[in-house]
Parts: structure tokens; sequence; C-alpha cells
């Protein structure tokens, strides 16, 4: 493998990893939008349950009203019984009086049911008042972890097009104009390795012939079928032979 290769195989590898960087430096502010609308829902949800228990104290007091209107008529109807003149009146007086109480127990239901469901609003709303904290604290957390890593995103975009200038620079002009152009038709994949005899890119079978060029060309050497150029990889240390998991110590 020539060094022009092998510093080709590097420059695609510095394009790949500040596509996927830029993709993640894309990605941060809508978390951080996502972060913000959770955010924002879950205060609205706690304003919706103050005001709901606002309405249940309103409703509480108007019939906490009602009760002290339905009692002073009872006692108005008790003071009328003592001057009542004839049985009917009497009678008629009786059942108002009636009435009044089967209201007045309805009254005195509501308001309990009322009390019971205001308590009951009361805790959740505690309990959603602490997770609300707990959430603005992570909120900010994580953005302020978003923030750092948005930094760090931006340093190694920086160190990648250092990079990639000192090894663009190094590479035979031709080579690289070559190289740059497939890259571009073939979204970032201009060079594949050969491995058991196949293409990377394509996966169609590399004739020997063509395999025997590429080990021995210094110039760039393209898959007949997907016109990627091919690199054969280094061997690692070692003569092959053996498996690479042989049990051999
Ligand atoms: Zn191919």
């Amino acid at each position: 493998m020539t060094d022009d290769l092998r510093r080709l195989v590097r420059l695609q590898e510095i394009l790949a990893a500040s596509e996927e960087l830029a993709e993640r430096i894309a990605g941060i502010p809508a978390e951080v939008a996502r972060l913000e609308k959770d955010l924002l829902a879950a205060e609205e949800r706690l304003e919706k349950g103050r005001a709901g228990l606002q309405d249940l104290q309103k409703e509480r007091r108007k019939l906490e009203m009602e009760l002290m209107g339905i009692e002073s008529k009872i006692a108005k109807y008790q003071t009328q019984l003592l001057e009542v003149k004839t049985n009917k009146e009497y009678q008629a007086m009786l059942k108002e009086i009636e009435t009044c109480r089967a209201e007045r127990e309805a009254c005195d239901e509501k308001i309990l049911l009322d009390m019971e469901a205001g308590e009951q609003r009361g805790r959740e709303l505690r309990a959603r008042e602490e997770a609300l904290t707990q959430q603005r604290r992570d909120t900010a957390e994580a953005k302020t972890r978003l923030d750092g890593l948005l930094h760090q995103l931006h340093r190694e975009t920086e160190a990648l097009r250092e990079e990639r200038r000192k090894v663009e620079e190094s590479i035979t002009p031709g080579h690289l104009d070559s190289f740059l152009k497939v890259a571009r038709q073939r979204k970032g994949l201009a060079l594949v390795a050969v491995r058991d005899g196949l293409c990377g890119g394509c996966h169609v079978r590399v004739m020997p012939k063509l395999v025997q060029q590429v080990r021995r060309a210094t110039g760039l050497i393209a898959c007949d079928s997907c016109k990627r150029f091919l690199y054969v990889p280094e061997e690692p240390a070692g003569d092959g032979s053996a498996p690479a998991d042989s049990p051999e110590p």
C-alpha cells in the first residue's frame, strides 16, 4: 500500500468523522428544544392543577353560602311554626322544614366531598411541585452538559479540519482530485478494501489479476463494477495462514 493510499484512507476516515460530528452538532439544538418543551409542559400541567384546586375552593365557598341560606330558612320556618293558626298550615310548614333539611344534608355531603377532593388535589399538587423542581434542575444540568458537548464537538471538528488540511497537502494532487470526485458521487466512500477477493463497496468479485495490480500500483485503481478505488489492506503481523482464533498460545 503506498503512502498516498494510506493518506487517502485516513482522509476518508476524517471526512466520515467530520460528517458524523456535523450531524451530532446539528442534533443538539433539537435536544435542547425538547428539554425546554417538556419543562414548559410540566409547568403548564402544574398551573392547570392549581387552577383546578382554586375552582374547587370557589365551589366550596359557594356551597357554604348555600348552606347558610338553607340554615336561615330552617330557622325562619321554625319561628313561623310557633305562629301558625291551623293544623293544615302547621303540616305545610313541617313539610317545608323537611325539604330544607334534605337540601341541607345534600349540601353538607357535597361540601365534604369537595373537601376530600381538595385535600387529594393539594397532595397531588405538592408532589407535582417537587417533581417540577427536580425537572428544572435536571433540565438545567442537561443543558449545561449539552453546551459542554457542543463545545467539545466543535473542538473535535476543528482538530479534524486541521488534520484534513495536513493530510490533503501531503497527497499527490491528481489522486486527491480523483478521490474527492468519486467521494462526492459515492456518499463519501471512494476508497474500499478488497477482502476475500470482493470489492468492499459493491461486493462484486475482483479479478485476481486486478488485485495484483492494486497491490503493485502506485496510482489509483478502480473497481470495474462500482468505480470506487481499491486497496488491499495490510496484513497484521504474522503469515496469516493460521485462523485468527487458533488455540495456539
Ligand atoms: Zn466495487
